[in-house]
């Protein structure tokens, strides 16, 4: 029952709820040792041009492969959810701001460099990221989240495939 409540069904990474419960304790659970917290919001870009173009079927499919590949990607110990439709979100604690951006570089391009076979193509995609960072804190994951949605904002309306930092909290 734990485990339905709390994963997503197509992806099979946690769900929004369950992590925005996971992340708030890891906030709670660092408030006093001042070390620094980031949050990476991402949003596959022209996702809904895949399903036109080749099916919901194969959207679901290729979900499933960005989920993974984010997955591959990152550190044990960093909490990735899907956060709805095709946006995931990801908390690495103990990681500044630099390192954070590092690792949106890294999965920015392990998502670019994505080849999906389909049929006797191959599809690609790519995804925008917003970023944000503070140290640990009275942080809320609302707030984390609202920033990094920010952010995320500004990457789509400068061409997409991109990261940008909000600022709000740095
Ligand atoms: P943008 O670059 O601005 O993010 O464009 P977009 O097309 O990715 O964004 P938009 O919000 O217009 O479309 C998102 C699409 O994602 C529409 C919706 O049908 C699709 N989607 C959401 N959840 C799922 C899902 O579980 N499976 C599939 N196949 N598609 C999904
Ligand atoms: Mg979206
Ligand atoms: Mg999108």
């Amino acid at each position: 029952m734990k485990y339905l409540a709390e994963t997503d069904s197509l992806t099979g990474l946690l769900n929004r709820r369950a992590f925005s419960q996971n992340a708030q304790t890891i906030l709670d659970d660092t408030q006093d040792s001042k070390t620094s917290i980031s949050l990476i919001l991402l949003d596959i870009d022209h996702f809904k041009q895949v399903n036109d173009n080749h099916g919901h079927l194969t959207g679901d499919h290729v979900l499933c492969t960005v989920a993974r590949t984010i997955q591959a990607t990152l550190r044990q110990e960093d909490l990735l959810a899907r956060f709805g439709g095709e946006e995931f979100v990801i908390l690495l604690n103990n990681t500044t701001l630099s390192d954070a951006k590092q690792i949106t570089e890294r999965l920015r391009i392990a998502i670019e460099t994505l080849q999906i076979p389909h049929k006797n193509t191959r599809l690609q995609c790519t995804a925008s990221f917003g970023i944000t960072s503070l140290l640990s804190g009275d942080a809320d994951i609302t707030s984390l989240i609202k920033y990094a949605d920010e952010a995320l904002y500004q990457a789509k309306s400068q061409g997409r495939n991109c990261w940008c930092i909000s600022t709000a909290t740095i």
